[in-house]
């Protein structure tokens, strides 16, 4: 189920905030949903210039998505509050606190690359929409034409990404290339996009750019898709296994073990059988969404593990 639906639980809360906002636009009797009167200040803001509202209006969703998302998981870190939270770690004890040093390292070469490569790219999936045939600005999609849309792109992404991460694992490409995103063996949410600008181009710019163009997204639908694919990402990286999100599990088995778990979703490993060392782990049991407050080691603890003879 996780190879195929990864990302759902992000789309359950994107669906449940816009769920709220029809039940705000039923008791104060509005014409519009709040979804609707954000896409209507934005078009007007923006003239109705389709550019400005796909480069810049993707500039400032994902920004604010990453920002925010990173934050967050950053306070946790730093502070080690609230202390619940440490029962959540995938890796117990690891970056309690992270090195300062190599997290303001991280956070400026991840800001620098990612601003000045996302622009260009951008500009590269507006032209191809452009050529593909953008939707036109309204009719404004409904939900679940924007979430089904989403959850298509994610999984082309998927595609582009294990293509381009296996090929720089290659040893010819590695050092040279994949080997920084690989400072962290346990990772934490700033660690997301910290990686060569090559690797960030073929590994995360162009599969998103190309998935945008294949499934002829509304601008609308690209706001929603890239600021899921940031939060996914960094929830991936953030080296916590939090109840109601996506489970980090599978991407940090990669940055644990190396040469197993290259696609995001696990789908493509599965066919291409790069997850057999993932599939004897712990991690695997532990690899689910938490619909309790239980933790995932407290679900499926070490000691258990190893009496039933199974590879931690
Ligand atoms: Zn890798
Ligand atoms: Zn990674």
């Amino acid at each position: 189920m996780q190879k195929l639906f990864r990302t759902v639980p992000i789309y359950f809360w994107f669906f449940t905030i816009w769920s709220i906002s029809k039940v705000i636009q039923f008791i104060f009797n509005e014409e519009q949903t709040v979804w609707e009167l954000i896409w209507k200040k934005s078009t007007g803001f923006c003239d109705n210039d389709e550019f400005k509202l796909f480069v810049y209006g993707i500039l400032f969703a994902s920004s604010i998505a990453s920002v925010s998302v990173v934050s967050i998981y950053s306070y946790f870190d730093f502070s080690q509050k609230p202390a619940f939270i440490r029962k959540y770690k995938v890796n117990p004890h690891t970056n309690e606190p992270p090195d300062f040093r190599q997290f303001m390292k991280a956070l400026m070469y991840s800001s620098i690359t990612g601003i000045t490569f996302l622009v260009p790219n951008l500009i590269f999936t507006y032209y191809g929409l452009q050529w593909r045939g953008m939707p036109a600005l309204y009719p404004l999609p409904d939900i679940f034409t924007v979430l089904i849309s989403c959850f298509m792109n994610d999984h082309i992404v998927d595609i582009g990404t294990y293509i381009a991460h296996r090929t720089l694992h290659h040893k010819l490409l590695y050092k040279h290339i994949h080997k920084k995103h690989h400072e962290y063996k346990s990772t934490i949410a700033v660690a997301v996009i910290y990686s060569h600008p090559i690797e960030h181009i073929f590994s995360h710019l162009l599969p998103l750019a190309f998935g945008m163009i294949i499934i002829r997204c509304h601008i609308a639908t690209a706001w929603i898709s890239i600021m899921a694919f940031m939060i996914s990402s960094t929830i991936n990286h953030s080296g916590y296994h939090l109840p109601f999100l996506n489970s980090p599990e599978y991407h940090d088995f990669h940055h644990v073990k190396f040469d197993s778990n290259y696609s995001g979703f696990g789908l493509m490993d599965w066919i291409f059988g790069t997850d057999k060392l993932y599939k004897n782990s712990i991690h695997r049991q532990r690899d689910r969404l938490l619909v309790s407050l239980k933790s995932a080691h407290e679900l499926y603890p070490k000691e258990k593990n190893e009496k039933n003879g199974k590879m931690l």
